[in-house]
């Protein structure tokens, strides 16, 4: 089949590369000209663990291709993929849908033949309806149908999570565009992945919904851990056992910063928004929001404590600052809260990320991104573990810090408390 994926970020690149994979021709669109000008070179712009050779694949076979000519794009495809951004809106909570109504006013200047248009984009339920209207100013509706195809892969396992999702999820109000779908499905449903068909409406609020729950289960686990402090319980055991309750289920729940990333945050705000507009009241949403929104300066507080509360002059390393591991992207990591609040403390802070260093502390006169593990944690006073790396994990802090006896916080609980112990000279982590 013949698609365009407009907007070539996380979710356009990966799932259009992955289509091109599957035996489809994609065209990959965006209005940032380096972008695409990067990737017609091989050059990827994101960290994605084997997107690149994935792209370059099929780049070389030419069945995955790259353009700013937006018109030309969606003329040449039959089914179109919305991918741009929806963050959330300067003044309010609310989801900000500017770029999906640019792209569908220049989708109704620009289809010539039947095309099927998809919200990949996370978009408040009722979105889908507004998309037809605008492209119904200029189209009849026998030349197109607006789909709703949430995407559910996680930065970091984007690639496997595209190839074999739990499930997909179609929303649409019209037989023909659903047994297309279908079709261009078909490779991963053979495979086992759940063809879900429901209607637009439904298909936009589910994705809402699931991100809500998952950041609902973070937020849970958190609190619980808050209180396993003070009752000298590990959280890991209170994970293990709840989490085998097969209604509950043992994933999300592990104790940590705050949820972060550029789909948690933003999309809880805009549910409870869209709520609000229907006169509903999505309370517990409400209080996974504030609950999380408090967890950085508690941690922070635990961080002043470990500290004795003398932050100034003291060297803080962090290791990661992205959200999560696997991933570059920096958006709504708790490490952007937690960093400056301690720089106007008078802390010295040191970096060291896997993906290297990140402009969002350009501003910051002090701190510092090292190219080494041994560099960012030689002379600290606190090392914070704030990402889970796998390259993390197996660290001999003994031998990384020669005499000086280091403290940590882990914050991942990436070790055990009575192995790491002999290492360190003190050692601090989360609900335990
Ligand atoms: P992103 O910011 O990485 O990419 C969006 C891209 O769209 C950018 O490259 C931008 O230049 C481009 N764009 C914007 N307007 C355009 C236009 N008029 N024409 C062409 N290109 C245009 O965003 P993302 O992380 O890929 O997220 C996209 C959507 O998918 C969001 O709604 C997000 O909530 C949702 N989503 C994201 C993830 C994730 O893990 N990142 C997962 C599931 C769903």
């Amino acid at each position: 089949m013949k698609l365009c994926m407009i907007g070539t970020g996380y979710v356009g690149l990966v799932s259009g590369v992955c289509f091109s994979d599957l035996g489809n021709d994609v065209i990959c669109v965006d209005r940032d000209e380096n972008k695409i000008s990067q990737l017609k070179q091989g050059n990827i712009p994101i960290y994605e663990p084997g997107l690149e050779e994935l792209v370059l694949k099929n780049f070389k076979n030419k069945r995955l291709s790259f353009s700013t000519n937006l018109k030309d794009s969606i003329r040449k495809s039959d089914i179109i993929f919305i991918c741009v951004g929806t963050p959330t809106k300067k003044n309010n909570n609310a989801a900000d849908l500017s770029q999906i109504f640019t792209v569908a006013k220049e989708i109704s200047k620009s289809i010539n033949k039947f095309k099927i248009i998809i919200t990949k984009s996370t978009v408040p339920v009722t979105t889908g309806d507004e998309i037809e209207k605008i492209i119904l100013k200029k189209i009849s509706k026998k030349l197109f149908s607006v789909v709703s195809n949430p995407e559910f892969l996680r930065e970091g396992e984007a690639i496997r999570d595209f190839i074999y999702p739990d499930r997909i999820i179609i929303g649409s109000n019209d037989k023909k565009s659903t047994q297309i779908l279908r079709s261009l499905y078909s490779p991963l449903t053979s495979k086992g992945s759940k063809f879900v068909s429901t209607n637009r409406r439904a298909a936009e609020l589910i994705k809402y919904a699931s991100n809500a729950f998952l950041a609902t289960k973070i937020t849970f686990i958190n609190e619980i851990a808050n209180l396993c402090e003070k009752t000298q319980i590990d959280i890991e055991d209170i994970s293990i056992g709840i989490g085998l309750d097969k209604r509950i289920g043992g994933r999300f729940l592990r104790a940590g910063p705050a949820y972060g990333g550029s789909c948690f945050p933003k999309d809880t705000k805009a549910i409870v928004s869209t709520a609000d507009k229907f006169n509903i009241n999505l309370s517990v949403i409400k209080s996974v929001i504030k609950s999380n929104t408090q967890r950085s300066d508690l941690l922070l507080k635990r961080v002043y404590e470990i500290l004795n509360n003398r932050i100034k002059n003291k060297k803080i390393c962090f290791l990661g600052v992205t959200f999560k591991a696997n991933t570059d992207d920096m958006r709504d990591s708790s490490s952007l809260k937690m960093i400056p609040k301690l720089v106007k403390k008078g802390a010295k802070i040191k970096y060291y990320d896997p993906t290297g260093f990140k402009k969002d502390f350009n501003k910051l006169k002090d701190v510092r991104c090292s190219s080494t593990i041994q560099d960012a944690v030689n002379g600290s006073d606190l090392v914070i573990i704030h990402t889970e790396w796998n390259d993390f994990k197996s660290i001999n802090f003994k031998k990384l810090s020669g005499s000086k006896k280091l403290i940590i916080f882990d914050m991942r609980n990436i070790f055990l408390p009575t192995k790491i112990k002999k290492q360190v000279f003190k050692y601090f982590s989360i609900g335990r």
